[in-house]
Parts: structure tokens; C-alpha cells; sequence
């Protein structure tokens, strides 16, 4: 296993003959193209559509490739895989202060560009080397209780769909799609002014204090992460708020409820203690750094592909019960090999969101869990997914679910747009699996 890979480049994960994704737990057959044109990704797409065999034939747009699955790509013998690394443009427009990015574009290509002009997203995820097209369209989110997912930076969405047309899309609903619409080339994106984030980690914080207190640690955070360590009974909090300056060089915050040390910095960002943080990028003594939101450097180098996830949505005020059900499973350091991660994220109305309202929560706890990829993942899976059953809401897109959850979706007016639209944009199926309608 290469130990030095970094996940940047969707390049090390493309081989002549066959795409692969950053776990190396998927593959697809087939010859990775990389248009540099929205003119050459409609001649691919009209190709396929042209192709005498068209129940054999489908497109898989590619990513950065870390999703864990991919539950809605089509099923086709014969794939067309395209790649957008090409067409990662950034613009920013000072009349509606918004930014369009090419389909391939990264986060890290984003809030670099919008540096200059002081703007940033509001929100991104632990990483910022995945596409902004792949982690909108699976509803990848970061956390806090404001957060929704990252569809909802978006406002307008410019796809190449299967009837090889493209179509500007701006209903909302259909923001969240899995690649069932087509080839994303561009997304509109809103931006706000760049803001300053405060962070402080605390160690040993006791899991027993945190069970119950833990719906109200979460909505009292910007943002904030848990990860919760079953077997030794403790928790590592991660909190991050705007600072609140008592003048003009000290930061204070009163974490009233968490027991544990304090203990800041807990990323490599070579930080001072105490320092508040930019939400976009700081460069200092040479050194720049994303911070906060993400979790990880933009230019961090991910050395582990050797871990799976599976990530699950449950209602925040279920979070402590269920965290007790997780902790009374039998094995759990089989099961679990590397604890639980708790976030929280605000509800949204994308038709194929796992955080609907329609699950009735306003807010809802999400429940992270990277497992070793060894012979029992999946069973740790069905394990963790069991557990979770009465309570769960739904799985992460694009992390491991013990079932097909797909044929879930499709229960009320939402979720009928999203389906007729995919009949419309895409009627031979050329992107999608054989689900709904
Ligand atoms: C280390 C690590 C950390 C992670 N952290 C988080 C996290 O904090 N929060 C979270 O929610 N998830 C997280 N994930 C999961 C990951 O961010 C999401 O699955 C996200 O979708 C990945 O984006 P991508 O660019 O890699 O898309 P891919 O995984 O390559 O693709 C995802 C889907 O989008 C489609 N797609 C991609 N680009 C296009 C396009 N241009 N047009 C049409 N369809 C397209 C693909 O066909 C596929 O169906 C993490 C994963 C890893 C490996």
C-alpha cells in the first residue's frame, strides 16, 4: 500500500484500464476521458446516447473518488467514465456575490479563489480536496447547527443530461441527485463574507457526562465534533465558534459544559494557542492553512486508504439513547475500530436528502464510523446499521448501508419531482441504476 498518497490528484486513482476509487474498495471497468470543454463532455454524453447497444451502455462521472459507494451510478455493462479535472474553473461575480465552478473544481480550488475577494462558503466538509459536484450531490455535509448539507450552498446547478442537452437547473429540490441527472459542468455557488473561527479540543472528556448532555452541546457550537471512544469511556471534543474578543488580543470562551482538558490545536495547522482562524486561508511564515470546517489541510496528505465508512442521521434528541445502544453492543472494538465521530446538521427540503424535514427532526445528529477494511467490515456494518434501526433516518449516500436505501425515496411531492425529472433529463437511464420511477 502506497503510504504517501495525496488525495489532491483524482490522477492516482485513475489507471488505463480501470477507475478506482480512494478506499480501493470500488471499482468500475473502463477508460477514464478527461474533457476540457463543456462541448466535449455533450459529445461524450450524445456518444453513448448513439451507441447501438443502449442497454449495455452508461456514463459514471468521477469525482475526487472518496465516497465508499456509489448507490445510484448505472448499472451498464459498458461504461463511459469521464472525469472533470479538467473543467475546475472558479469565477467570482461581485454583482451577486456568487462564484460559478467548473464540475470538477475542489474546495480547496474554491476558497483559494474566493481569497482575494474576502469571500468564502460558509460551510465545507473535513475535507477540502473532494469536488464541490460530487460532495453537493450526495449531500456531504460539515457540521453545526446552522449547517445544512453543502447542496445548500448552491443555486444553480448547469448539467449535461442523458437526452444530451444541457439544462440550467435552479429548483433546489433536485440539488441533491447522486449523478442520476447527468454531467454536472457547472454549479452557482453563494458565498459569504470570510470569517473568523475559534477552535479548542478537549481530551478525556467523560462519555457518561457527554450521553446526555450531548443535543445541547451540539446546538451550542458553530461547529463542533465528538469522537466518541466506547471502550475507554471518554470522549475528544472538538468545538469551534466565532471568537468572542474581550479586547483586542484575548479570546475567551466558557465551555461550561464539558468536563476533560483542555487542550488546543489539535490539527497540524501550526497554530498558536489561543489563535483565532481564518475560515479560508492564512498564510503565515509561508505556511497556509485551511482550518475549522474542514478537518483536514487543504493540501493534507491522507496516507490511510486502507479504512471504510459508514455514517448514519438519527434526530438530535435521539443522539443519547442511541449513543447508548451503540455503547452496549457486544464486541464493540471489533465492531468499531475506530470509535464514533458525532456531528450534528440542520434539516433541509432536497427531495433525496437524508437530513429531510419529512423525517420530522430540525436538526440531526450524525453518527460516523470508520472501520478497518478487513474480512468483517460488512458484517460491522449490519452490525452498526441494526443497532440503529429504530432510530436512523437514513445513511450517508456515500458511505457503506447494510441495504439499498434508494427505493426509500419516494414518498411524497419532493421526491416525485426529483423522480420525473430524472424520466425527462435522462430517459434511456444512462446515469442511473434501474430504481424509481
Ligand atoms: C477521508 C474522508 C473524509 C470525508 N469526510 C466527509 C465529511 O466530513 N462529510 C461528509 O458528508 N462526507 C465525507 N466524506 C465522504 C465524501 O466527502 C463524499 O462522499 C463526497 O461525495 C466525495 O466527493 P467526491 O468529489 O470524491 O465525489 P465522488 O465520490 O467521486 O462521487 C460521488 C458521486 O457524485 C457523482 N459525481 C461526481 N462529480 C460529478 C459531476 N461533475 N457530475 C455528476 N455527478 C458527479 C459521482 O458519479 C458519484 O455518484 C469523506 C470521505 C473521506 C474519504
Amino acid at each position: 500500500m502506497d503510504s504517501n498518497l495525496n488525495p489532491l490528484s483524482s490522477k492516482n486513482f485513475l489507471s488505463t484500464k480501470m477507475w478506482t476509487n480512494w478506499a480501493q474498495n470500488v471499482t468500475f471497468p473502463g477508460v477514464v476521458q478527461h474533457p476540457s470543454t463543456v462541448n466535449e463532455v455533450v459529445d461524450a454524453v450524445r456518444h453513448v446516447i448513439a451507441t447501438q447497444d443502449k442497454s449495455a451502455s452508461g456514463i459514471f462521472v468521477v469525482g475526487s473518488g472518496h465516497s465508499f459507494t456509489f448507490p445510484a451510478a448505472s448499472a451498464r455493462t459498458s461504461l463511459t467514465l469521464l472525469c472533470l479535472d479538467k473543467i475546475n474553473h472558479v469565477t467570482f461575480d461581485e454583482s451577486t456575490q456568487t462564484c460559478t465552478v467548473g464540475g470538477g473544481a475542489t474546495f480547496a480550488d474554491v476558497v483559494q479563489a474566493l481569497e482575494p475577494y474576502g469571500r468564502t462558503v460558509e460551510n465545507t466538509a473535513s475535507l477540502l480536496c473532494v469536488t464541490v459536484a460530487g460532495a453537493i450531490g450526495t449531500a456531504t455535509h460539515g457540521s453545526g447547527p446552522t449547517n445544512r448539507c453543502l447542496a445548500d450552498l448552491c443555486v444553480e446547478m448547469t448539467v449535461v443530461s442523458g437526452d444530451g442537452y444541457i439544462h440550467n437547473i435552479t429548483d433546489s429540490r433536485l440539488f441533491v441527485h447522486l449523478g442520476m441527472l447527468g454531467v454536472v459542468v457547472a454549479l452557482r455557488l453563494r458565498t459569504v463574507p470570510s470569517f473568523r473561527l475559534h477552535q479548542r479540543c478537549y481530551e478525556g472528556v467523560s462519555l457518561e457526562a457527554f450521553y446526555g448532555a450531548s443535543p445541547s452541546i451540539l446546538l451550542s457550537h458553530l461547529s463542533s465534533s465528538f469522537w466518541v471512544d466506547f471502550s475507554k469511556g471518554i470522549v475528544l471534543a472538538w468545538l469551534r465558534d466565532a471568537p468572542r474578543r474581550d479586547n483586542e488580543t484575548e479570546v475567551t470562551f466558557e465551555d461550561t459544559l464539558l468536563d476533560g482538558k483542555l487542550r488546543f490545536d489539535p490539527i497540524p495547522v501550526g497554530e498558536a494557542p489561543g489563535f483565532d482562524i481564518l475560515a479560508t486561508m492564512l498564510s503565515q511564515g509561508g505556511d497556509v492553512s485551511y482550518n475549522i470546517l474542514p478537518f483536514f489541510r487543504y493540501d493534507a496528505i491522507l496516507s490511510r486508504r486502507d479504512t471504510l465508512q459508514t455514517e448514519w442521521f438519527v434526530a438530535l434528541n435521539d443522539v443519547p439513547e442511541v449513543l447508548r445502544a451503540l455503547s452496549r453492543l457486544p464486541n464493540i472494538e471489533r465492531v468499531m475500530s475506530h470509535g464514533c465521530e458525532v456531528r450534528c446538521v440542520r434539516s433541509d427540503e432536497f427531495a433525496m436528502s437524508p437530513f429531510h424535514t419529512r423525517f420530522g427532526s430540525e436538526i440531526y445528529g450524525a453518527l460516523h464510523f470508520t472501520l478497518d477494511n478487513t474480512e468483517g467490515v460488512q458484517e460491522a456494518v449490519t452490525t452498526i446499521g441494526g443497532a440503529l434501526n429504530q432510530w436512523a433516518a437514513g445513511p450517508h449516500w456515500g458511505k457503506l448501508a447494510a441495504r439499498h436505501w434508494l427505493p426509500c425515496y419516494q414518498e411524497d411531492e419532493a421526491t416525485h419531482v426529483f423522480w420525473e425529472a430524472t424520466a425527462r433529463l435522462d430517459p434511456e437511464g444512462i446515469f442511473r441504476k434501474a430504481v424509481p420511477p
